[in-house]
């Protein structure tokens, strides 16, 4: 790919008055993201979001190198030291506490993909990218209802629940799994996998010492499985752990739905150590099912196109989703940098051309797994153990982890 924006320094910078104007329709990590690389190239944009407060729910989550390169080239580095966990190992287990694999990161990752694997709490991150930001351009409390393309090139009509409206060159939906703007391109409704997921935090002061080890934990067994890790500058655990949801309606995926402890202990209490420990030490816990959307082939128009989860909800079971919309978003700001309101539809069109083959595989690939992690105690699952345990190198994980997205987002001045 070429230096984005130059066109091998062929391409005239716009003036002000030929710059598209951009909206961004959510301020989750995607959209953030977005807009923080979009300050970073001096690309003008405003960011609607439907909550008044940017107060962050969730628990932790797992950054990859392929996202943290990126975020410490725009500047994240000391507030990612602050609250993140440099983590030395992923280490997997049965649910008896059998050992399956171990796949070494700390300094072996930070040599071989030049940036560490982290795990932080998602309030952490989203403060973390807010710093990067200029408030000014960001439009709280406004819900987005439609999004309507103007004929002739005029632009998008964008229509918020209390009344208010605006124009805008280009719409970036970063809204989610349940997406407004992603029903504007296709009628399609998230799918349900037929699996649930507690998550919570617990303090590590509650558990054993071996909570305070930097390793992200997966425990396998017969129709679940948990995962924990330490978030918070190792002060709390974050777990999630995975279940067949079988009974009733399934809830909308939202991520403040209480759960009930005690039916994680009932599915996790009898297991291997330190999985007992975390689920006798939760006092409240968030329980909601887990939905995706199958890939799409296409998410942009000549004015409109998505980021993150609204383009490509995924399991969490390859842990990327976060680490995706991160990628999408480099990759957009770098696309849109510099770009003459003419050049837009083919920016849109380079950027999805972009993303849509490795988001599509990983989407896969996410899906498949919530296939074997699961597998009753026998043959299958011991090939899938002798597998697991074939794969664990770190080479193993360089499609992934060495993608390097959005290169040209340099911060101006820098
Ligand atoms: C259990 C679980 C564990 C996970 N663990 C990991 C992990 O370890 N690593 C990882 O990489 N990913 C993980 N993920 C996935 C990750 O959290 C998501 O993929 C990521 O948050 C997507 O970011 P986003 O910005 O696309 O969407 P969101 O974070 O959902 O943000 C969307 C934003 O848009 C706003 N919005 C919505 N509709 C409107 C509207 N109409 N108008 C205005 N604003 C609107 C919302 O309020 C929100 O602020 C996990 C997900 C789950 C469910």
């Amino acid at each position: 790919m070429g230096q984005l924006g130059t066109e091998g320094g062929a391409e005239r910078r716009p003036r002000d008055g030929e710059r598209p104007r951009i909206a961004v329709i959510g301020a989750g990590i995607g959209g953030l993201t977005l807009a923080g690389a979009l300050t970073a190239t001096g690309t003008p944009y405003v960011i609607h979001e439907q909550t008044r407060e940017l107060a962050e729910v969730g628990a932790g989550v797992q950054l990859s190198p392929n996202a943290i390169r990126p975020l410490l080239r725009l500047g994240l580095g000391p507030a990612l030291e602050e609250y993140a966990v440099r983590i030395e190992a992923m280490e997997v287990r049965g649910w008896n506490g059998r050992p399956i694999a171990r796949t070494p990161l700390g300094a072996e990752c930070e040599r071989m993909f030049s940036a560490p694997y982290l795990t932080i709490h998602r309030a952490h991150l989203h403060r973390a990218l807010l710093s990067l930001i200029d408030r000014d351009r960001l439009d709280l409390g406004r819900r987005l209802n439609t999004a309507e393309e103007l004929p002739d090139g005029q632009g998008v009509r964008l229509a918020f629940d209390d009344g208010t409206a605006s124009v805008a060159d280009v719409v970036v939906g970063a809204d989610g799994i349940h997406s407004t703007v992603r029903e504007t391109l296709r009628r399609d409704e998230p799918v349900f996998s037929g699996l649930g997921i507690y998550r919570g935090l617990v303090p590590v002061d509650a558990l054993p010492p071996a909570a305070r080890e930097r390793l992200v934990r997966l425990w396998l067994g017969p129709g679940g499985h948990f995962v924990c890790y330490p978030v918070s500058s190792g002060a709390f655990l974050s777990y999630a752990a995975t279940v067949p949801l079988t009974t009733g309606t399934p809830p909308r995926e939202s991520w403040s739905r209480e759960g009930d402890p005690d039916e994680l202990r009932a599915a996790f209490g009898t297991w291997t150590g330190l999985v007992a420990d975390i689920v006798a030490a939760v006092g409240t816990t968030h329980q909601w099912a887990l939905h995706d959307r199958p890939p799409l082939s296409a998410w942009s128009t000549d004015r409109v196109t998505l980021v993150g989860d609204a383009a490509h909800p995924m399991l969490p079971f390859m842990a990327q989703g976060a680490n995706q919309a991160v990628e999408d978003a480099m990759d957009l700001a770098a696309c849109l940098a510099h770009a003459s309101l003419p050049a837009v539809p083919e920016r849109l069109a380079r950027y999805e051309a972009l993303r849509i083959p490795r988001t599509a595989e990983i989407q896969r690939g996410s899906r498949g797994n919530a296939g074997v992690l699961h597998l009753p105690d026998g043959p299958a699952q011991r090939r899938r153990d002798a597998q697991m345990a074939v794969h664990a190198s770190l080479r193993d994980r360089a499609p992934l982890y060495a993608h390097d997205t959005g290169r040209t987002v340099v911060p101006v001045g820098v």
